[in-house]
């Protein structure tokens, strides 16, 4: 798996998004479980950051729309 497998063609991939709503160029946030690490109590969790070129033993093939 490790050959074909990459965050960015995961479906739990949410590509160019970090925790602070900015763009990122090859990082993206990883969807798979909820948000961990809670800063403080009136902050939100922060969802795992992960670059188009990792991958885990969770991937998923992104399903694309038959044409
Ligand atoms: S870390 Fe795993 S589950 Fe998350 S986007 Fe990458 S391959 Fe998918």
């Amino acid at each position: 798996m490790a050959t074909t497998a990459h965050c960015e063609s995961c479906k739990f991939f949410d590509d160019h998004k970090s925790n602070t709503g900015s763009t990122q160029r090859a990082e993206g946030l990883c969807r798979y479980n909820p948000p961990v690490s809670q800063p403080g109590p009136d902050a939100r969790g922060l969802w795992p950051v992960v670059g188009a070129t990792d991958w885990c033993g969770h991937y998923t093939v992104e399903m694309t729309p038959a044409e």
